[in-house]
């Protein structure tokens, strides 16, 4: 162990740094392969882009040097489980899709604090790049070593942080292959922090809409108040009208967790099932 700190690493109060800073990609490089076309991803929430449009950039333009190399390969198993909720999300599009299938239920499980932690990755890697943002995590209500401490699993993610899911009925899973970021900013209505304040980020995968809080909703955030977010889910459940494909979070806690059905349009038909 040693004290060096790379003043590039937005993990550098943890010490221990590398001198080399990583170029990597803050979304998941086996992600942004799957999704890519010939190297494209289109993304929303980039300053200079109005917001709800997508915009389509190159791979290697999401790409940031904000982690030293030894803090960056400490994290590449939370980049496995972005992988795997992705390839998972994948073949429930895909047997969902085939009408000439039997039906047979298929679960599958995802380790939800994992991907709450990945979803934080993303986070934290978009507000230390500057990207999907045109605000500040000023530390007014969590510092950001604090919240490096809770990426490198070294504190647990306070109550009401982490992640949401909208509860939207009329959500549909995309066929395509899509991931759409956004921070979420303080417009001094949300929350009682300070006015451009980063206190989340929006993260669509296929369409589905995940949001990562890092705001305290039982501190002095009072009018912080999420009416169509499901903390921690307890799992997904696809429903086509036929046999509902499911995928599972495990939360390895005591908690109640709510179990969400999301209908499910393929994008070849027009009829809402
Ligand atoms: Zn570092």
């Amino acid at each position: 162990m040693n004290s060096f700190k790379n003043q590039k690493c937005y993990a550098r109060s943890l010490k221990n740094c590398s001198p080399t800073i990583s170029r990597e990609h803050y979304i998941s490089q086996g992600i942004l392969e799957r999704i890519s076309d010939g190297n494209i991803i289109g993304v929303s929430g980039i300053p200079g882009i109005p917001a709800g449009q997508m915009k389509q950039i190159g791979v290697e333009s999401l790409a940031a040097k904000v982690l030293c190399e030894k803090h960056n390969s400490e994290l590449s198993s939370l980049d496995n489980t972005g992988i795997k909720f992705f390839d998972t999300l994948d073949e429930i599009n895909r047997e969902i899709s085939d009408l000439g299938q039997s039906g047979v239920g298929c679960d599958k499980t995802i380790c939800g604090l994992d991907m709450e932690r990945w979803m934080l990755k993303v986070t934290l890697g978009s507000v230390a790049a500057r990207i999907a943002h045109r605000g500040e995590l000023t530390g007014t209500m969590l510092t950001m070593d604090y919240w490096v401490s809770v990426l490198f699993g070294l504190e647990s993610m306070p109550q009401g942080c982490g992640l949401y899911l909208v509860r939207d009925p009329k959500i549909l899973i995309k066929i395509e292959q899509s991931i759409e970021f956004a921070a979420r900013v303080n417009d001094g209505k949300t929350t009682t922090g300070p006015i451009g304040e980063v206190f989340g980020l929006n993260i669509a995968v296929n369409g589905l809409p995940f949001f990562c809080n890092l705001a305290d909703p039982d501190g002095n955030q009072s009018q912080l108040t999420f009416p169509n977010l499901v903390y921690r889910p307890a799992g997904i459940a696809f429903d086509n009208g036929r046999v509902p494909r499911t995928m599972q979070f495990n939360w390895n806690d005591d908690q109640p967790h709510e179990q969400l059905t999301l209908k499910y349009l393929s994008s070849n038909t027009d009829q809402v099932i």
